[in-house]
C-alpha cells in the first residue's frame, strides 16, 4: 500500500462521522497489530468484538482463499453450499430451526424487527405492533434500529423515527410489565448490554421477560450481535440462562472479521417471511459463509469456550488488582471476554483518557460510553499477550493517576 497515504488523509477524503485514532494499522497477527511506522500494539479491542480468532488466523485464511478460488457471489436467485452448510451448523447448535443471512448487525436486527411485525400482523392484526426495547440498548444504525435502540443521541435529528416503539429501563421487570399489553409484538434486548456499558442481564430477569412474552403472546428477540459466538464462554449468551428467544441475531464475531450476520428463528415464526417479503443482495454470500462456517467450527468447541472462561479469570484478576491499586475503577463487570472496567467516581468521563494513554503504551482498548473501559479481545488470545497487555495497561494507569 502507498506510504504516501496516512491518517491525515482521513479528514480530507472521508465523511467525518468517525474520529479514528492517530495511527493506521497495516498488519495483524493473533492479538498483535502493527501500524504504518512499524509500531506494535497488543489488541484487546478485537475490532469491537469481531476478531474472535484474532488477526490472520490460518484456518480462516484457508477458508477464505479456498472459497475465493471457487465462487464469490451468485445472489439469492440461487442458493449456495457455504450458506447451506453454515445455516445447518447454526440450526444444530442453537434453539433455531431457520436462518436468514445478512451482512451486518443492523441488517440482522432490521430483519428481526420486520419479521416480528409481520408475524404479529399476520396472526393478530396491525394493532399488535408495539416493540419494547431497553434504555441504553444498541441495535445498529439503520433508522429502524436506531429507533429501537435506547440511546436517543443516535436517533435525534433523523426524524420522524419509526413509530410504535417503547423503551423501559434494562433489568426492570416491573417497568416492562407496566407497558406490555396485547398490542406488544416483541420485546428486544441484549443478554449483555455491550455499547451501553457491558452490563449482563440476570438469569432471573431473562426468565421473567420470557414469561411476560408468553403471557402477552409477544416474541422475545435477543440481540446477540456482540454477546454471541463464544464471547461470554457459551456459544450464545442465552445458553447461560437457558431462556430461549423466538428470534436471535448474530454478527460481529460470526465472521471473525468478514462482514456477515444472521437472524435465527423458529420454523413457526420464520414462515411469516414468505417469498418476496424481505431480502438482501449479499446476504448468504459464499465468501462470508465459508469464513463464518470455519469460525463456528473452531469457536463451538470445549477448548475455545472453556478457554474464554479461563482467560476471563486471568483478565478479571489483573483488572481487580489494578482497580484497588490505582483507584481508577470502581468495579469490573461483564462475562467471558466482554469485560467492562467501570470508572470510579472521581474518574468519571475519563475512559477516553485511558484509551489514549493505553495506545501510547502500545495497547488497544475500547470504551463503552464515557465511564467504562471495555475489553473484547480474541477468544484465543495467548496468555503472554494478556500478560503484556496488562503490563501496558498498568503503565497507562500509572500515567493517568500520575
Ligand atoms: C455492533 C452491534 C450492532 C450493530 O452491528 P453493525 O454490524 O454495526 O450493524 C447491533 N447490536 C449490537 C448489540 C451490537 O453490539
Amino acid at each position: 500500500m502507498s506510504a504516501e497515504i496516512g491518517r491525515s488523509d482521513f479528514d480530507r477524503v472521508m465523511v467525518p462521522n468517525y474520529a479514528p485514532v492517530n495511527m493506521v494499522p497495516v498488519r495483524g497477527a493473533g492479538s498483535r497489530l502493527w501500524d504504518q511506522q512499524g509500531r506494535e500494539y497488543v489488541d484487546l479491542a478485537g475490532g469491537i468484538a469481531v476478531n474472535a480468532l484474532g488477526h490472520a488466523h490460518p484456518a480462516l485464511i484457508e477458508a477464505l482463499t479456498e472459497q475465493a478460488g471457487r465462487l464469490w457471489h451468485v445472489s439469492n436467485i440461487m442458493t449456495n453450499e457455504p450458506a447451506l452448510v453454515l445455516a445447518d451448523k447454526l440450526v444444530k447448535a442453537t434453539f433455531a430451526d431457520k436462518v436468514f443471512f445478512a451482512n451486518s448487525g443492523a441488517e440482522a436486527n432490521e430483519a428481526a424487527f420486520k419479521l416480528a411485525r409481520r408475524w404479529a400482523h399476520n396472526l393478530h392484526g396491525a394493532q399488535k405492533h408495539q416493540i419494547i426495547a431497553c434504555s441504553n440498548s444498541f441495535h445498529g444504525r439503520s433508522l429502524f434500529t436506531v429507533s429501537v435502540g435506547g440511546q436517543p443521541k443516535y436517533s435525534e435529528g433523523f426524524g420522524p423515527a419509526v413509530g410504535g416503539i417503547s423503551h423501559v429501563p434494562y433489568q426492570d421487570i416491573a417497568a416492562l410489565e407496566a407497558v406490555m399489553s396485547e398490542h406488544t409484538c416483541a420485546v428486544v434486548l441484549e443478554p449483555v448490554q455491550g455499547e451501553g456499558g457491558v452490563i449482563p442481564a440476570s438469569d432471573d430477569y431473562l426468565r421473567q421477560v420470557r414469561a411476560l412474552c408468553d403471557k402477552h403472546n409477544a416474541l422475545l428477540v435477543f440481540d446477540e450481535v456482540q454477546s454471541g459466538m463464544g464471547r461470554t464462554g457459551k456459544l450464545f449468551a442465552y445458553m447461560h440462562s437457558g431462556v430461549q428467544p423466538d428470534i436471535l441475531t448474530s454478527a460481529k464475531s460470526l465472521g471473525g472479521g468478514f462482514p456477515v450476520s444472521a437472524m435465527l428463528t423458529t420454523a413457526a415464526v420464520a414462515e411469516h417471511l414468505a417469498v418476496g417479503t424481505h431480502g438482501s443482495t449479499y446476504g448468504g454470500n459464499p465468501l462470508a459463509c465459508a469464513v463464518a462456517g470455519r469460525v463456528l467450527d473452531i469457536v463451538n468447541t470445549p477448548e475455545v469456550l472453556d478457554g474464554v472462561v479461563q482467560r476471563n479469570a486471568l483478565l478479571v484478576n489483573e483488572l481487580e488488582a489494578m482497580a484497588s491499586e490505582f483507584g481508577v475503577f470502581s468495579s469490573i463487570r461483564g462475562r467471558g471476554l466482554l469485560l467492562g472496567a467501570v470508572m470510579a467516581e472521581q474518574w468519571r468521563g475519563k475512559a477516553k483518557d485511558i484509551q489514549v494513554l493505553a495506545q501510547e503504551e502500545g495497547l488497544l482498548v475500547l470504551q463503552a460510553g464515557p465511564d467504562v473501559m471495555r475489553l473484547a479481545p480474541s477468544l484465543i488470545i495467548d496468555e503472554a499477550d494478556i500478560a503484556e497487555g496488562m503490563l501496558r495497561l498498568r503503565n497507562a494507569l500509572q500515567r493517568l493517576v500520575g
